[in-house]
């Protein structure tokens, strides 16, 4: 006899962006469970209603996110002795019928920190943000022995207050709050080992927003961004520059989330799929309907397409565009490596060299090649390790973007190179010992060539579903 259904739930506002669905329904799917999770859009002041709505329908569990995790409580018949002491709340388990509190948050943050080899003990940390994920951070770090800053808007520095007011004091010296302004920040920073973005600054949409300027960050610190979506903030981009170790909010999802499907279960939670199921749902454009219809032409073509072609030839940019004339997710390899190496490409090559970041390359291709219906964006040089190009072409048709090397020198002067190997624009020789070394490669691999010099991105990206129409393609 099948089990009854059990409804698991996240409420919070906004939740568009949040990757909780994905990860936990595939997490249930991998355990064989008859569970699904659901996110509901819940204003502050439909909060209350809205549990009584869980209460009387009989959800078994609850994630709660912005700006319920400490407005929930009281309408909570019971906390854990974590969650009471922090004062949020990100997880909720029905016990028959009693809702009891949990946070999971705070061990999440702790694991993705201890995963990059960083003990607090003795730092001196700074927390940006008062509200309930920095609450959660802030008393993981203390019960750690760090030292504590939090700095929080002028208008809501009491909340700072009673944050810091409220922690465990191993530190030697005791939390301070203060106002987030120009001084305290520059000041504070001046001695910090570890800046937390705990606001939801930068995250999407508002995704050019950050509240420290590239200036204040040393290359000794870790900077620690809890926003998730985009996985490489602005903050991050900056501090990763300015040779700071950076660590995204994926890790800490992944991990407060697994906490929270072994309390709704009572079983271990598949963490891999999860890290996995989120890193494919940000590998790709932002979930939207109406980018998702697929036109009838593009309709026929299954499987996943990866482009390749030297930096610069338009893989991205076509491939967005292909993105959304097929319905396929885009996927970035350059992301992926970054989610996976948990740095930027700039900071992998500067601690692991080419070789260190081709070796995170190949995991990163090995983990994209598993996936379906994709745009794969290939870096210029995934093609020179065989293994890559073999798991590649095992599930995507593979297309040559050739653009003249003229066209190529000419884009990257006008642009950011991204990698040290090309990071001198002006250096048109070695580019151009490049291109010619790699353009075998590229011809080797490729099922169709486009070549797209003269074309614009929409008319690359029309040529190849022609193409593609008339290839034989893997499934
Ligand atoms: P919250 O309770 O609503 O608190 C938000 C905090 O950010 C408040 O202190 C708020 O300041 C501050 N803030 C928001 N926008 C700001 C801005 N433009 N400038 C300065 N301060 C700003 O939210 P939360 O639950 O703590 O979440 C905060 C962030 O952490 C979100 O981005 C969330 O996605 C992320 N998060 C990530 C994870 C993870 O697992 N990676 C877990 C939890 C949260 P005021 O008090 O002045 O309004």
């Amino acid at each position: 006899m099948k089990t009854m259904q059990q409804i698991c739930a996240l409420l919070g506002n906004p939740v568009e962006h949040s990757l909780s669905p994905v990860m936990h329904n595939s997490a249930f799917r991998d355990k064989g469970l008859n569970y699904t999770y659901l996110a509901f859009k819940v204003s502050r002041n439909q909060l209350k209603t809205a549990i009584e709505g869980v209460r009387a329908l009989g959800f078994k569990g609850l994630n709660i996110t912005i700006p319920h995790k400490v407005s929930v409580i009281p309408m909570l018949d019971e906390l854990d002795p974590l969650s009471q002491r922090i004062g949020a709340v990100n997880t909720v388990l029905n016990i028959n019928g009693k809702l009891k509190g949990y946070n999971t948050d705070a061990a999440g943050f702790m694991r993705a920190l201890e995963d990059k080899g960083i003990d607090p003990s003795g730092k001196n940390t700074v927390i940006l943000g008062a509200g309930g994920a920095a609450m959660a951070v802030a008393y993981a770090l203390a019960e750690a022995g760090a030292a504590i800053t939090v700095l929080n808007r002028l208008a809501r520095l009491n909340e700072a207050v009673r944050l810091t007011g409220n922690l465990p004091s191993r530190a030697s010296s005791p939390a301070r709050a203060l106002a987030l302004n120009p001084e305290n920040l520059a000041g504070s920073l001046e001695t910090a080992d570890i800046l937390v973005n705990a606001t939801s600054a930068g995250m999407h949409p508002n995704i050019e927003e950050n509240l420290v300027p590239q200036g204040l960050i040393r290359p000794d610190m870790t900077v620690f961004d809890l926003v998730y979506n985009p996985l490489q903030t602005r903050l991050m981009s900056e501090a990763a520059s300015s040779g700071a170790r950076t660590i995204n909010g994926l890790e800490m999802l992944v991990w407060q989330g697994a906490l929270a499907f072994e309390l709704w279960t009572g079983l271990a939670a598949p963490v891999g799929v999860m890290r996995s199921q989120a890193l494919k749902a940000l590998g790709g454009e932002p979930e939207n309907p109406v980018r998702r219809r697929v036109p009838s032409g593009a309709a026929a073509l299954p499987g996943s397409i990866a482009l390749i072609g030297f930096m610069g030839s338009g893989k991205t940019t076509v491939g967005k565009i292909l993105a959304e004339k097929t319905g396929k997710r885009l996927v970035e390899l350059d992301k992926v490596v970054e989610i996976n190496a948990g740095a930027s490409i700039p900071e992998i090559f500067a601690r692991k060299g080419e070789t260190g970041f081709r070796e995170i390359e190949i995991d990163s291709v090995k983990e994209i090649a598993s996936g379906r219906n994709q745009v794969i964006s290939c870096g210029g040089g995934t093609v020179l390790n065989k293994i890559n190009m073999d798991r590649l072409k095992e599930s995507a048709v593979v297309c040559y973007l050739e653009v003249s090397p003229e066209v190529i020198m000419s884009r990257m002067q006008s642009q950011d190179a991204v990698k040290p190997v090309l990071a001198d624009p002006a250096d048109r020789e070695e580019v151009a010992r490049l291109i010619r070394f790699r353009e075998p490669f590229y011809r080797a691999y490729a099922d169709i060539v486009v070549n797209s010099t003269g074309l614009s991105a929409e008319d690359t990206a029309g040529q190849i579903i022609e193409r593609l129409a008339t290839h034989a393609r893997p499934d």
